[in-house]
């Protein structure tokens, strides 16, 4: 696939939905009950995985997760071809008690994705399992009436048993983006990155707000530049716990930075070279990019080497 988007981490998700058939309650425990229904297993917020002879795997066969006590919860991802594909959530004391079986690992899905250790086609599902499932565990009472609330919808809703609400599982818009003029373009960077390594800026959509608006506030807002012309360029899920990551380019009208220190350890004004530079592994002070699974390094590639504009 050439679309941009679908070339970052958590991107890649081959499962159809299928959500016309969610209400069939009738479908859903045929579907729980296939020998082939498969399920990725989240123990607290990480992911145990198998190791097998062609390294480790994300999915296990309900006989296999079976084991496992106290599910909290599971969900209907999607079907992979006939195959019912689930995500269940597990105790995080799981973890630790496998911690010494050579069968299982344990990590966390920033580890699994920036390390490349499951397939691209993987990572979607996981992305989509890890969203929804911290969804469930966060809404266990009604935002309207605080009675408890079930699951319903092969774990797409949840309904009030007291009032009735219906629930459904967020997505949060974070827009991320980077402000160019010329050959120049703004990066900045949080105490808490890598030492040397540079990003794009980013920020949460707020209600009755454009991802235009959210763009040009933001980059004022974190770095005292105003932007004109906006551009969409691709978006990415990010299950951190649920954003939708929006990349954009803006064009900047400001030379002089004005950065909020609150925010941000720093940020500056990059040449294309550099970019490129930190892109390749290269820069001569040693300055780094975010990594290709990060939607950041596919929108500084994609003005830097690919030539786009806001
Ligand atoms: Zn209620």
């Amino acid at each position: 696939m050439s679309e941009r988007s679908a070339r970052t981490g958590y991107a890649v998700n081959p499962l159809n939905r299928v959500a016309n058939l969610r209400d069939h309650t009738e479908d859903f425990a045929r579907w729980q009950a296939s020998p082939s229904a498969k399920m990725i297993v989240l123990v607290g917020e990480n992911v145990l995985l198998k190791r097998g002879a062609s390294g480790i795997e994300a999915y296990f066969a309900f006989s296999e997760a079976d084991v496992f006590e106290g599910r909290e919860e599971i969900v209907f991802l999607g079907l992979d071809g006939d195959t019912p594909v689930f995500g269940g959530a597990y105790p995080a004391g799981i973890a630790e008690r496998l911690a010494s079986n050579d069968h299982y690992t344990v990590s966390d899905a920033r580890t699994l994705a920036l390390e490349g250790l499951l397939p691209a086609e993987t990572l979607g599902p996981l992305a989509e399992a890890k969203a929804l499932l911290h969804w469930h565990r966060r809404h266990r009472f009604c935002a309207a009436c605080g009675g408890e609330t079930n699951v319903s919808s092969a774990g797409w809703k949840r309904i009030c048993s007291a009032c009735g609400a219906e629930h459904f599982p967020r997505t949060d818009p974070v827009v991320i983006m980077m402000a160019v003029k010329g050959e120049r373009c703004v990066l900045g960077r949080q105490a808490r990155f890598a030492p040397g390594m540079y990003s794009c800026l980013a920020g949460f959509v707020e209600p009755g707000e454009t991802i235009e608006d959210a763009v040009r506030r933001e980059i004022f807002e974190e770095a005292g530049i105003r932007t004109g012309q906006v551009r969409y360029l691709a978006s990415q899920p990010w299950p951190f716990p649920s954003s939708l990551m929006i990349g954009a380019l803006a064009e900047a009208r400001d030379e002089t930075l004005n950065v909020d220190t609150e925010e941000l350890e720093d940020a500056r004004w990059f040449s294309r070279d550099e970019v490129k530079s930190m892109l390749e592994g290269s820069h001569p002070d040693g300055l780094t990019a975010p990594k290709p699974f990060a939607i950041a390094h596919a929108i500084m590639r994609a003005w830097a080497i690919d030539g786009e504009l806001p």
